[in-house]
C-alpha cells in the first residue's frame, strides 16, 4: 500500500470540501432535477408532424408533436414553431401560439353551424345538409346577379352577386383549383387573405 503524504491528504481534503460545498449550493438537487425532466420530457419518442399556422398570411410554420395512445387513439402532445423554418425560425406570435387550441379547446366547434334566416339561434348541421346549401344559395344568386354583356354591349357573362376569399392554409394547389372553380361561375370578386 502506497504511503499516502501530506500533499495527497490535503488534497484530498479540499476535494472533499468542493462536493460538499457543490451540495450545499444546490448542484446536486439540479442534476437530479434536470435528469427527472428529461425522462418526463413530454415530447419525448412522440411523432414529429410539419404544418403551417392557418391564422394570417405570414404563414409561419409549425411543428406537431402526437403519440399513439396504447387504445390506438392519436393525442396530440405540443405545438411549436419550427425552428428550421426560415419564415418564422422557431418563433410564433401570440395567436399563432394558441394554435394547439385549434384541436384541443373544450369549446371547439366541431360541425358546421346554420342560422335559418329569421332564426334567433344557430344548429349544428352536417357537412352534406351545409353543402348542399351553399351549392343551393350559389346557384340562386348567380341566377339572379348574372350578366352577359355590359354596358357597351360588351360579352362579359360574369357574376358581382358572390365574392369568394381563400384562407391563407391555402396550397398553391388549393388556391389554383380555387380559383379555377370561382372564375368557371364567372365570378370576379376573389380575394386571399395572404393579399389582406
Ligand atoms: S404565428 Fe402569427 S404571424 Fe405567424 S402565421 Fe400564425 S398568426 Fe401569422
Amino acid at each position: 500500500m502506497p504511503a499516502i503524504t501530506r500533499r495527497d491528504l490535503l488534497k484530498a481534503g479540499m476535494a472533499g470540501a468542493g462536493a460538499l460545498a457543490a451540495a450545499g449550493l444546490g448542484f446536486d438537487v439540479a442534476v437530479a432535477e434536470s435528469t427527472k425532466v428529461k425522462q418526463n420530457l413530454r415530447i419525448a419518442g412522440a411523432k414529429e408532424s410539419h404544418s403551417i399556422c392557418p391564422y394570417c398570411a405570414v404563414g409561419c410554420s409549425l411543428v406537431a408533436y402526437t403519440r399513439q395512445n396504447a387504445d390506438g387513439s392519436v393525442q396530440l402532445l405540443q405545438i411549436e414553431g419550427d425552428p428550421d423554418s426560415p419564415v418564422n425560425e422557431g418563433r410564433l406570435c401570440p395567436k399563432g401560439a394558441t394554435a394547439m387550441q385549434l384541436a384541443t379547446s373544450p369549446r371547439r366547434v366541431e360541425s358546421p353551424q346554420y342560422r335559418a334566416a329569421g332564426a334567433t339561434s344557430w344548429k349544428s348541421v352536417t357537412w352534406e345538409f351545409a353543402l348542399g346549401k351553399i351549392a343551393q344559395n350559389i346557384k340562386a344568386s348567380r341566377d339572379a346577379s348574372f350578366v352577359t354583356t355590359d354596358g357597351n354591349g360588351n360579352t362579359v357573362n360574369r357574376t358581382e352577386g358572390i365574392a369568394f376569399a381563400g384562407g391563407a392554409a391555402f396550397s398553391s394547389e388549393e388556391g389554383y383549383f380555387a380559383t379555377k372553380l370561382m372564375r368557371g361561375l364567372g365570378l370576379v370578386h376573389l380575394e386571399q387573405q395572404a393579399r389582406v
